[in-house]
């Protein structure tokens, strides 16, 4: 943390850009959160640190989105309503996108990582206030009197500010939160959950491949007693030969899943994700049918993480709360989907949750327990123990975690900045004006 302008040479008199709400992260959570707010009549800057926004919906091509869904017993329905419904529409419209495709107990919508890509590109750059910086590492942050006044982004200039009234970290990681002096946890080595390299298999005989999905668990027993997991999926994007391929589990020599915050354990992930996902294209190649005459065509941009920091707020969402469909006064999202473990071994273990049931996440979830009045968090760096975000960690909640952040974060803008003080029933106005589908 850097305390005040004056302590930082380098930035004092470099402003790269400023705006009522700084949205850090365009993931899943900082697209909806950069929407949420923009749409509330905020002038945003949406900062990202890769070319390209979605998080690990693009830089991870994890496939397909979970947790758009409630299933009732009788089918699936839609919970979200707001950016989650207008994503997964846009896919679909672009001939991009496929839901509900029934996966175990519940569904999922398939995508293509490209469209959404530039679907992030236009959502981004067609709404009004927002101010999109690609390229955009937030590396420090200025308080001032304990106030979050800028963030300092790592250009090719040099250092430079980006200062705002209000702040929504959705950088997956807690960054801004954790430079801040919010408190943040990180779970344990044996109960965080492991990150993973996806792939993209082409000329693939798709059908063969599908036909064979059912047998994947056998076949890895028979003949992959090597790979780093025991089953898996191949997502089909709807191309010709082409499928995404789920099938790794990275860890650290000494069984551990890499602290991304850490630049070597970040290293050695990457490498040992590439090094996991040509041993299991290998694996595809001689033992399973449809990938006889298949190509390795990339891995994802990066290494998906699905856990590291997340900050301790005023309201902790445990598993048992969402287990029993927990409700809140201050409810500003909902989930539904199973809690879901890459921990365990080779194994990943699904809970899920009662037909019909449902639970709130609470907005106390998105605000620090201590730290700047004025910073929100959305998205899987929320205040969850490890339970609650093997569940609600998935692509739509943090869509709609990231709204409702934002939509915060444009009320406190307009007053004082504290988000503390934000009522939640005006965040829940605006919401539901702007499509989103809460709970009475
Ligand atoms: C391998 C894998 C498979 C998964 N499969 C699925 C699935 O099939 N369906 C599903 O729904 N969910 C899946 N998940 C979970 C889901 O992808 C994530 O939990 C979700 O993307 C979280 O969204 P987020 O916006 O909170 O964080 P992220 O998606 O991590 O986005 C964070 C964004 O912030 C940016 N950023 C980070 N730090 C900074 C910084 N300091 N400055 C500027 N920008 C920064 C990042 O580049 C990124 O764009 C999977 C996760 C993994 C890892």
């Amino acid at each position: 943390m850097t305390a005040g302008w004056h302590q930082h040479p380098a930035v004092v008199p470099v402003e790269l850009a400023a705006g009522d709400v700084v949205v850090v992260g365009g993931g899943p959570a900082g697209l909806g959160a950069a929407l949420g707010a923009a749409r509330a009549g905020a002038r945003v800057v949406c900062l990202e640190r890769h070319g390209f926004c979605g998080g690990n919906l693009t830089a991870a091509s994890i496939g397909t989105i979970c947790g758009l869904y409630l299933p009732t017993g009788r089918g699936f329905d839609r919970i979200h309503g707001g950016v989650a419904d207008e994503l997964a529409d846009a896919l679909a419209d672009a001939g991009a996108g496929l839901g509900p495709v029934p996966f175990k107990e519940t569904a999922v919508f398939l995508y293509v990582p490209w469209v959404a890509k530039r679907l992030a590109d236009a959502l981004l750059t067609t709404t009004e206030g927002i101010t999109l910086l690609l390229h955009s590492l937030v590396a420090d942050v200025v308080v001032t009197g304990g106030v979050l006044e800028a963030v300092v982004v790592a250009t090719k200039r040099g250092p430079m500010a980006v200062r705002g009234r209000v702040f929504v970290d959705c950088s997956g990681d807690g960054d801004v939160a954790a430079f801040s002096g919010v408190p943040t946890v990180i779970g344990e080595p044996a109960d965080r959950q492991a990150a993973s390299m996806q792939f993209v298999m082409q000329h693939v005989d798709v059908p063969a491949a599908l036909g064979a999905l059912g047998r994947l668990g056998d076949l890895i027993e028979a003949h992959g007693g090597h790979l780093s997991r025991d089953a898996g999926a191949f997502l089909p994007t709807g191309r010709p030969g082409e499928v995404i391929v789920a099938m790794t589990r990275v860890r650290l020599p000494d069984g551990s899943p890499p602290d991304v915050t850490d630049p070597r354990q970040a290293t050695a992930g990457e490498l040992e994700g590439r090094r996991r996902a040509e041993e299991a294209a290998e694996f595809l190649r001689a033992h399973v049918p449809g990938f006889a005459e298949a190509f390795l065509a990339d891995t994802a941009a990066a290494l998906g993480v699905r856990e590291s920091r997340r900050i301790v707020g005023r309201h902790v969402l445990t598993g048992a709360e969402v287990d029993t469909g927990a409700t809140f006064p201050d409810a500003v999202a909902r989930g539904a989907w199973p809690r879901e473990y890459h921990t365990r071994g080779r194994a990943t273990d699904y809970h899920f949750l009662a037909p019909g049931v449902a639970y709130d996440v609470p907005y106390r979830s998105l605000v620090p327990r201590r730290g700047p009045p004025n910073l929100l968090v959305a998205g899987r760096c929320l205040s969850a123990d490890a339970d609650a975000l093997a569940s609600v960690r998935v692509v739509a909640p943090c869509l709609a975690l990231g709204q409702a952040a934002g939509v915060a974060a444009a009320l406190a803008a307009r007053g004082d900045g504290d988000v503390a003080a934000v009522e939640p029933a005006a965040i829940r106005d605006t919401l539901r004006a702007q499509g989103a589908r809460l709970p009475p």
